[in-house]
């Protein structure tokens, strides 16, 4: 159930659905998705579904995380990512496969800590991992990062996050009206914050303080 068969055949699931980027399928081809869920579902980590992952939770939809990837690298290679929300630290996994430098931050510590575990295991070096509110941002506020992606949903873009953005930077988050949820792409340019809509998502929500 966690053959390299079984996860080809994802990879074929998401180039069907547009997935394009072949760094990312290739990326999302080698990441071992059943080490990031419990023993117990790792049968269905090749199915493009979100799982729960405990502390009502859950791992994001593979074609989520590869459209997400797909989008943050869109406009050319760059240095530094900042995750907000590691969960399971799945996505960060991808992430680190990708960008020299990852940051991720989360807010509930039992998570947090196995997420630092399993990506010490797949001897991921290039990650710094926080337990934090990531609605304060990276808890060095002199940081700029070039891409942030959120990987839960926000009613409000955290004001410290665009100041944590470099010029020219890309920030990919899901944004909750009320009614549903757009994934959205905002670009830092000289003029101003240039917005797109994507597609619709369905995100656990962004929670204030720490879990
Ligand atoms: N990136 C994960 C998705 C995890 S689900 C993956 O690869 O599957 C979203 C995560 O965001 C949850 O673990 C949740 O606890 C976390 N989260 C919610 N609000 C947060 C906040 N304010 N700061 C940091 N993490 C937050």
């Amino acid at each position: 159930m966690t053959s390299q068969r079984t996860r080809d055949r994802l990879i074929q699931r998401l180039k069907d659905q547009g997935i394009s980027n072949e760094l990312v399928l290739d990326v999302m081809r080698h990441v071992p998705r059943h080490l990031f869920v419990d023993e117990a579902l790792s049968h269905r980590a090749y199915e493009d579904t979100a799982l729960p992952i405990g502390y009502s939770q859950t791992i994001s939809q593979p074609f989520i995380v590869a459209f997400m990837t797909q989008a943050l690298l869109e406009d050319g290679p760059v240095n530094s990512v900042l995750e907000i929300g590691t969960g399971c630290g799945y996505q960060t996994a991808v992430l680190a496969n990708l960008f020299p430098q990852v940051y991720s931050v989360e807010r509930i510590e039992a998570l947090h800590k196995q997420a630092k575990q399993r990506l010490a295991e797949l001897e991921l070096f290039n990650i710094q991992l926080r337990h934090t509110d990531g609605n304060g941002g990276w808890p060095n506020p002199s940081y700029q990062f070039d891409r942030i992606i959120m990987t839960a949903a926000c009613t409000e873009v955290p004001e410290v996050l665009v100041q944590q953005l470099l010029p020219g930077g890309v920030m990919v988050f899901p944004f909750d009206d009320g009614h549903d949820q757009t994934l959205m792409k905002i670009t830092k340019t000289e003029q101003g914050m240039v917005e797109e809509a994507m597609i619709k998502v369905s995100f656990v929500p962004l929670l204030p303080g720490l879990g």
